[in-house]
C-alpha cells in the first residue's frame, strides 16, 4: 500500500493510543474512543450502530496494609470496592480450611492451593470452572472485610480476584512480602483500599456496507486494561480497520462485509462480547467467516495469523495471500475475540505478532505498551492481506 495508508493508520493509532490514551470499558475515554469509531465509519460511508451495555467505571487507589509496627504496600485488584477496615488477619491456604473458618469483619491473606491460578468472575461466561465459583462463594458468604492475596508472578502484582461483581473488597501482595505478612497472622491489622466503582456503560461499534447477503466480519476490541495506552493492545487492531474502512472509499468492496469493534476484551466480564454473542451470534448462518485482529505489528516481530475451522477449499488462496503479505501461519490459542466465532463454527482467522505471547504481563498490559513498540508497515502488512481476504472469499 502507498505511503498515503501509512498516514491514515498514523492518524487512527495516535488518537486512540496518545491523544485518548487509556480507555477501559466505562470510562469516559472508552466513551470518547467510541464516539471517535462512529465518526470515523460514518464519514467512510458505512451503515453504524452500536450495541449500549452497563458497565462499571473502575478507578484505581492506593492499598496499604497497616499493622502495629509495620506497613505493607499492597495493590488493588482490578475492579475491587473501596475498604478502610480493622480486623484480626486470618491466613487460609486450602480449601477445607475456607470451609471451615469464620472470617466475618477478618482481613483474610488468601494462598496456597486457593491462589494457584486466576479465578474467573462470577458472572464470566466463556471460561467458568465450578472450583472458581465454590471458593468465590464461600468467600462472599463468610464476609470478610477484605482479602488479601499474593501476585501471581515474582515481578509485578497480577491478581488472583479481578472481579467487579464481586462484593468484598481485594488487594495484591508481592511475592517477596509474603513472609512479613504471614508473620502477622493472628494480630489486628487495618487495609485500607482507596478504589472507586461507578455504575457507567459503554458500547459495541458495528459497521457494515450497505449490501445484503452473506457477510465477512473484521473484529478488533478497543477497550484496555486500567492502566495501559494499549498501542498494541489493541489501538493496533482498531486502526488496521478504520484504515481499511478509509481505503475501501477508494477501492470499493463488491460485497457484503461487516467491522465489529469489541468493547470488553480486557474488562473482567466481556460485557460487549457478551452481549454480541447473545444477539448477533444466535445468526451464525449470516457470516461466512470472520477475522480478529489484536496486537499485530510488533517491532522485528513477523505478523502472523491461526486459522480456525477454515473450509479445504478456500486453504490455497488463503495460503497465497498469507505469502503475499509476510503472514506467518500460526499454531491456533484460545484466549481472544476470534473464540466468539469459533464456538459457533465460522470459519475463523486470528491475527497477532507472532512475538507477542512473550510480553503480554511484562509490557502489553502496562504502561509501557506505546506506540514506540509498533512498526506501521507490519500492520499494513494485515490490513492488505485483510482487504484480499476480503475480495476473495466474500
Ligand atoms: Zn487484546
Amino acid at each position: 500500500m502507498l505511503l498515503q495508508w501509512e498516514g491514515v493508520l498514523l492518524k487512527h493509532l495516535r488518537e486512540l493510543a496518545v491523544n485518548i490514551g487509556r480507555r477501559p470499558t466505562g470510562s469516559w475515554n472508552n466513551q470518547r474512543a467510541a464516539a471517535y469509531l462512529v465518526d470515523q465509519l460514518t464519514a467512510s460511508n458505512l451503515e453504524v450502530a452500536q450495541q449500549p451495555f452497563p458497565c462499571l467505571d473502575w478507578h484505581r487507589g492506593e492499598a496499604v496494609l497497616v499493622a502495629p509496627e509495620t506497613k505493607i504496600p499492597l495493590r488493588s485488584a482490578d475492579y475491587s470496592g473501596p475498604c478502610d477496615a480493622k480486623g484480626p488477619l486470618v491466613s487460609i491456604g486450602t480449601l477445607t480450611a475456607l470451609q471451615e473458618s469464620c472470617l466475618r469483619g477478618s482481613i483474610v491473606f488468601l494462598h496456597g492451593s486457593l491462589t494457584a491460578e486466576a479465578l474467573s468472575p462470577k458472572n464470566f461466561r466463556f471460561y467458568n470452572p465450578a472450583a472458581h465459583q465454590e471458593i468465590l462463594a464461600l468467600l462472599e458468604e463468610k464476609q470478610p472485610a477484605g482479602i488479601i492475596t499474593p501476585s501471581l508472578q515474582s515481578d509485578q502484582y497480577i491478581s488472583v480476584i479481578e472481579d467487579g461483581d464481586f462484593s468484598i473488597p481485594c488487594a495484591v501482595i508481592a511475592l517477596d512480602a509474603v513472609p512479613a505478612l504471614l508473620h502477622l497472622a493472628g494480630s489486628s491489622v487495618r487495609l485500607f483500599i482507596g478504589s472507586r466503582r461507578r455504575a457507567s456503560h459503554g458500547s459495541n461499534v458495528l459497521a457494515k456496507t450497505g449490501r445484503q447477503g452473506p457477510r465477512a466480519i473484521l473484529t478488533a476490541h478497543f477497550d484496555t486494561k486500567p492502566d495501559t495506552p494499549g498501542a498494541l493492545d489493541n489501538a493496533v487492531g482498531t486502526a488496521a480497520l478504520l484504515t481499511l474502512a478509509e481505503y475501501w472509499q477508494e477501492r470499493p468492496l463488491t460485497d457484503s462485509v461487516e467491522l465489529v469493534f469489541f468493547n470488553g476484551e480486557d474488562y473482567f466480564s466481556n460485557p460487549g462480547e457478551t452481549l454480541y454473542f447473545d444477539t448477533v451470534l444466535q445468526r451464525p448462518h449470516d457470516i461466512r467467516w470472520a477475522a480478529n485482529v489484536d496486537g499485530i505489528g510488533l517491532r522485528e516481530s513477523s505478523q502472523g495469523a491461526a486459522a480456525f475451522g477454515w473450509p479445504a477449499q478456500w486453504k490455497t488462496d488463503l495460503e497465497q495471500a498469507y505469502h503475499q503479505n509476510g503472514i506467518v501461519a500460526m499454531e491456533p490459542w484460545q484466549q481472544g475475540d476470534h473464540m466468539l466465532y469459533v464456538l459457533n463454527d465460522i470459519p475463523t482467522l486470528a491475527f497477532t505478532s507472532v512475538g507477542i505471547f512473550d510480553i503480554v504481563d511484562s509490557v502489553v498490559h502496562t504502561a509501557d505498551d506505546t506506540l514506540d513498540l509498533v512498526e506501521p508497515t507490519k500492520v499494513l502488512q494485515v490490513v492488505r492481506c485483510l482487504d484480499e481476504l476480503v475480495r476473495k472469499f466474500v
